[in-house]
């Protein structure tokens, strides 16, 4: 999608701090980290929400979560714990309409969720 900040990270039309990439997802630091290690995993293919996966084909979804973890792995969090987070809409403060998963550790994180 041409307006998308996220569609022109992955086309390299704006730069980021790559982590991992496959033929389905893409993954860079966020450049607002909120915890020692803070990444983002984003589809290829332009999905603005969880709210909006219903006729997206189950593998581009699989694969996002396998990214997650191929990320923590990567980062060397895997067995110390992580977070992964999707905010949806409005009440949940989505700030760019494409899917994406934040993945959160390399710290303690806070019991609170909300
Ligand atoms: P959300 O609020 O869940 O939509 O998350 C959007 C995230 O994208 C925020 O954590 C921002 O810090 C992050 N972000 C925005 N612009 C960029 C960028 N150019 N590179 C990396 N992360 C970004």
């Amino acid at each position: 999608m041409s307006d998308c900040l996220f569609c022109k990270i992955i086309a390299g039309e704006i730069p980021s701090t790559k982590v991992y990439e496959d033929d389905n997802t893409y993954a860079f630091r966020d450049i607002n980290p909120m915890a020692k290690t803070h990444v983002l995993v984003v589809p290829k293919q332009h999905i603005p929400s969880v709210g909006e996966i219903e006729n997206v084909p189950d593998d581009v979804l699989a694969a996002c979560l396998r990214t997650c973890r191929r990320v923590a792995e990567c980062e060397g969090i895997l067995q110390s714990g992580f977070r992964v987070i999707s905010n949806c809409g409005k009440d949940a403060c989505q700030s760019v309409q494409h899917l994406h998963f934040h993945v959160l550790g390399g710290q303690q994180l806070s019991e609170n969720m909300a």
